[in-house]
């Protein structure tokens, strides 16, 4: 069968890509290989789809190519972005920023897509893997079983490798490097950071508001602030997750990183130690008692322990003890020894260099070959913004083919 373009992967940025074509008359073959589309978008924000950030601002990314991904996001911004899903019957709401579906579900996101992709006429099989996709004289051609499709242009839009469960592979990286694209070395991000410097399995589900520090060559190299969990073996939850990707780059070319938390973001260091001082003259109490309302319970001992402070009474702290104790609240430091798998991830680092394609995303040495999504080198932090790479990409393709 000819089609004007096949697209690989019926994720967010394959379908942006589908419906926009289909809508331009072009006559599209959508291929995914899982028996269901969209399956890691029915995943995105605990199931609710953080669909986009209001605003998008550059520096929540990182890539090899601002300016490339400047004119792909400006090109379908976000008022495109709302447009759209108004058009295909997601209508949405902004909370502090982070967008989401009225219905508050991912899953009518999805289905709100595949009714879309229907009424644009857009061809799609499900539940087989493309196989022996080749440049020919016209365009690509691959097998579907045994039948072969052939198109003037071929969209890999096959996403990257977090979230294996959810579909997440390295086939796009794969297809990109079969035609000689080159790719930055990919890695998690968006992920869990394993630290040692206390007794995480003690800790385990802890939550503390305060801001984490990515410390590398004794500089600060990123910053976040919001609730930290603890888990089995080091730190997680937003901030952790936005400061993934400096650090595992860091850990990455061999560099000793620390991960500072401050407990007190809001205070600085004499107010701390002001109120840390009054409270410990707070009846006869033990320091534990004095740290209990201010401390997660858990957190206490071994905060104390670090500086042998466990079973002092409160009062009797010395200035020195209680300037060790501040200099911890307001600095708890923790090696970077590790971080989450793929499988933990959100969202994967590196793929197809954006200085190798086009402004519209074709590729600049195969003409008629064009990427979608998270396969490219593009990646953003926790709030929208890599599902908005995913349908500014997208639409950026479907615009084009
Ligand atoms: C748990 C989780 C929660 C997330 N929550 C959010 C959120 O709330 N907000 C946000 O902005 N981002 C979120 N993300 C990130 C976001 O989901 C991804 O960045 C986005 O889905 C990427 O879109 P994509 O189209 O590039 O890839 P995907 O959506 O992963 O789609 C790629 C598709 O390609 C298919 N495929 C693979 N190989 C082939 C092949 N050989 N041929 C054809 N098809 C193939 C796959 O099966 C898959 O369906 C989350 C990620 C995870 C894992």
């Amino acid at each position: 069968m000819n089609y004007d373009a096949i697209i690989l992967g019926a994720g967010a940025s394959g379908m942006m890509a589908a419906i926009t074509a289909g809508r331009r008359e072009k006559k599209i073959l959508l291929i995914e290989p899982q028996g269901v589309v969209g399956k890691k978008l029915s995943a995105t924000g605990n199931g609710r789809c953080n669909i986009t950030h209001d605003p998008i601002t550059l520096n929540a990314y990182h890539t090899d190519m601002p300016k490339r991904l400047e004119s792909v996001l400006s090109s379908f911004d976000l008022e495109s972005t709302r447009k759209f899903f108004e058009s295909i019957g997601v209508s949405v709401y902004n909370r502090d920023g982070y967008v989401y579906p009225r219905s508050n579900e991912a899953r009518s996101v999805v289905k709100c897509m595949e009714l879309a992709l229907e009424e644009a006429g857009v061809q799609l099989i499900t539940g087989v893997t493309p196989t022996d996709i080749k440049k020919t004289d016209t365009g690509f051609s691959l097998k579907l079983t045994n039948e072969t499709h052939e198109a003037p242009s071929l969209v890999i839009a096959c996403g990257g490798m977090a979230g294996a469960e959810l579909g997440g592979s390295e086939n796009g990286l794969l297809l990109a490097k079969s035609f000689n694209h080159r790719v930055a070395d990919p890695f998690p991000s968006l992920t869990e950071l394993f630290c040692s410097g206390l007794s995480f399995k003690k800790l385990k589900g802890v939550r503390v508001h305060g801001r984490v520090c990515i410390i590398m060559d004794g500089e600060i190299i990123s910053e976040d602030v919001g609730e930290i969990q603890l888990t089995e073996k080091g730190i997680s939850g937003i901030p952790v997750f936005n400061i993934s990707f400096e650090a595992i780059s860091g850990l990455s070319i061999k560099k000793p990183i620390t991960a500072v938390i401050d407990l007190f973001p809001e205070m600085d260091k004499e107010m701390l130690r002001a109120y840390v001082e009054y409270r410990c003259n707070i009846g006869r109490r033990s320091i534990e008692e004095a740290l209990l309302g201010l401390l997660p319970e858990k957190l206490i001992p071994e905060i104390l322990k670090l500086f042998d402070l466990n079973g002092k009474k409160a009062s009797r702290l010395s200035e020195i003890d209680l300037d060790n104790l501040c200099h911890i609240l307001k600095g708890l430091a923790l090696d970077v020894c590790g971080y989450g798998d793929y499988s933990r991830s959100q969202v994967m680092a590196g793929g197809v260099l954006l200085h190798d394609l086009k402004d519209n995303l074709e590729s600049d040495s195969v003409p008629g070959l064009f990427f979608a999504g998270e396969v490219i080198n593009v990646d953003g932090i926790c709030g929208g913004y890599n599902l908005q790479w995913a349908w500014s990409s997208g639409a950026v393709v479907g615009n084009h083919i």
